[in-house]
């Protein structure tokens, strides 16, 4: 298991989601549909910045991007060409015994020895501590009735198969995860994992049409009317934002794997003989420079390259950029070098030529494709793993007293600034608060609060990421007309004129 370099736990940071109305289980008061999740008022706000940010940055703030946004549901054939209807899917493992369903790629076999000798196997979930192992050898060890037995411990901690990859004479003698027997684990069988609906009035076989699995089909199926339509020049890019649905074994760790997100994908349309190489590096360099400028550090990110002999038969390279999540480091946003086999495959199934002129070269090809695809979900939880912090500060009274914070960047924070008057009994103080709240409040996303002493309000605003707390005092009334600006991160006060706030916000967020 690789270092993490993170130690927020995921408990906290759900229990924070929910506490302060970040992300609710989808239909909880029915008890809560697997899978599926709620964005509250904080989250929706959070979610909205981290994609306007990426399609400001990737789309507007470049010459080589353009925009779609296409339907959910397409045509069925759209599912037939690129190889989704015969292919997405994923092993799937059910135990005999629990009647707990695994992906059989995220289960991981390790082989037990009791004494030295080989005395079965245990299947544990990727990612599974070698306490958790040690747990599972010690019941292998009570079945075989041999408590005092020395468990190899090193062997155990070096032994990872994948248990798409165990013979049926090992399964046979494996301990399922959740079992109290051997062998109750099936053989790994395929389970599809586009969710089925049906369009029309017919309800037979042919009305039979699929929630998209990813948002990029739709822009290979645009691609002709952005070529024909948009002026564009090879090398370019169309970028998308928008849900995509997957009927996951297992959906689990929060909004990290669920059965409806969101994605951000862009496929960049490059020539065949392009050196595709340096273009494939410029997108991971591309891509790990916005992360960080989101607020997620580039130490809590690594490269997990695909060894050729893994890659699919149309795929030159795939480098998923993997981030240091509470449960594990794990992929965030996958860079493909997937040739022009999609192209291709539409261009067989519609008839329709997928080829493209380029002034440049007189050239005329079929272009091959880089596809950087990104979920929004695991960014947010990213930001979230990056941002979440327990330390401790100096109260009203001077004592020290913890505080939950998140760290957010003030790009994507909810909430840019909360304004305060120090008290609420003093209407001339009010009034200027408020004035001030307004004028900010046409620009920005800000939070106006007056109730409670002034420590707490700004521990509030610190536990949802607000990064400045701007306090109008006495002093504002009596002296210069000067506010508090108070940092959260490190609670260091300034006193600044009111238009001196809106130049200094600027340069944070939109710097
Ligand atoms: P995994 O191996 O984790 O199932 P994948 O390799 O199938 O993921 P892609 O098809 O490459 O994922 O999807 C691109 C991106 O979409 C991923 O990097 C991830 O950020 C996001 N994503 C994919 N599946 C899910 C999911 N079930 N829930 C949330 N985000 C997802």
């Amino acid at each position: 298991m690789p270092e993490n370099t993170n130690t927020s736990s995921m408990d906290s940071i759900i229990a924070l989601c929910k506490r302060r109305g970040f992300i609710f289980a989808s239909s909880e008061i029915y008890g809560g549909y697997n899978g599926f999740f709620d964005y509250g008022p904080l989250g929706v706000e959070l979610r909205n910045n981290i994609k306007n940010i990426w399609w400001r940055d990737m789309v507007q703030r470049r010459e080589d991007v353009v925009g779609l946004d296409s339907s959910i549901i397409m045509h069925p054939n759209i599912w037939k060409a690129s190889g989704h209807v015969d292919g997405f899917s994923d092993p799937m493992v059910d135990c005999k015994e629990s009647k707990l369903r695994y992906r059989a790629d995220q289960l991981f076999v390790s082989e037990v020895f009791l004494d030295d000798q080989s005395a079965g196997y245990i299947a544990t979930l990727e990612g599974s501590a070698l306490s958790e192992k040690i747990k599972q050898a010690k019941k292998l060890r009570n079945l075989k009735g041999n408590k005092q037995a020395k468990i190899d411990e090193a062997k155990l901690d070096s032994c990872n198969i994948d248990f798409t990859e165990i013979k049926d004479a090992e399964r046979l003698i494996t301990l399922g995860p959740d079992a109290n027997e051997l062998g109750t684990l099936t053989e790994p069988r395929e389970f599809k994992l586009m969710f089925e609906t049906k369009v029309g009035s017919l309800a037979d076989e042919s009305a039979v049409a699929y929630l998209r699995p990813e948002t990029a089909q739709g822009i290979f199926s645009n691609y002709k009317n952005i070529v024909d339509t948009g002026r564009v020049k090879i090398p370019f890019g169309i970028a998308q934002i928008g849900k995509a649905f997957r009927n996951e074994i297992t959906p689990r760790n929060f909004i990290f794997r669920s059965r409806e997100f969101e994605q951000m994908e862009i496929e960049y349309f490059i020539a065949p003989d392009a050196d595709w190489k340096s273009l494939h590096r410029e997108w991971l360099d591309n891509c790990i420079n916005w992360l960080a400028s989101i607020g997620i550090p580039k130490e809590s990110i690594s490269e997990d390259v695909h060894p050729e002999d893994k890659l699919a038969f149309y795929s030159r390279a795939t480098t998923d950029l993997m981030f240091d999540f509470p449960h594990g480091r794990q992929e965030l946003w996958g860079v493909a070098c997937r040739s022009d086999y999609d192209l291709k495959q539409h261009q067989e199934h519609s008839g329709k030529s997928m080829e493209i002129f380029d002034e440049a070269t007189k050239q005329k090809f079929v272009p091959h494709v880089i596809e950087p695809s990104l979920g929004v979900d695991r960014t947010l939880l990213a930001v979230l793993t990056a941002a979440y912090d327990e330390d401790e500060i100096p109260n009203d009274k001077g004592a020290v007293e913890k505080r939950t914070v998140l760290r957010f960047s003030p790009k994507i924070a909810p909430y840019k600034a909360a304004i305060f008057p120090l008290v609420k009994n003093k209407p001339e103080l009010v009034e200027l608060a408020l004035d001030l709240y307004k004028k900010l409040q046409k620009r920005w996303n800000v939070f106006y609060d007056a109730s409670g002493a002034i420590g707490r309000r700004y521990r509030r605003q610190d536990e949802i990421g607000t990064p400045y707390g701007i306090t109008i005092d006495f002093d504002t009334l009596e002296k210069d007309g000067t506010v508090t600006l108070r940092d959260r991160d490190t609670t260091e006060q300034k006193r600044m004129l009111p238009e001196e706030i809106f130049e200094f916000l600027e340069s944070a967020i939109e710097g």
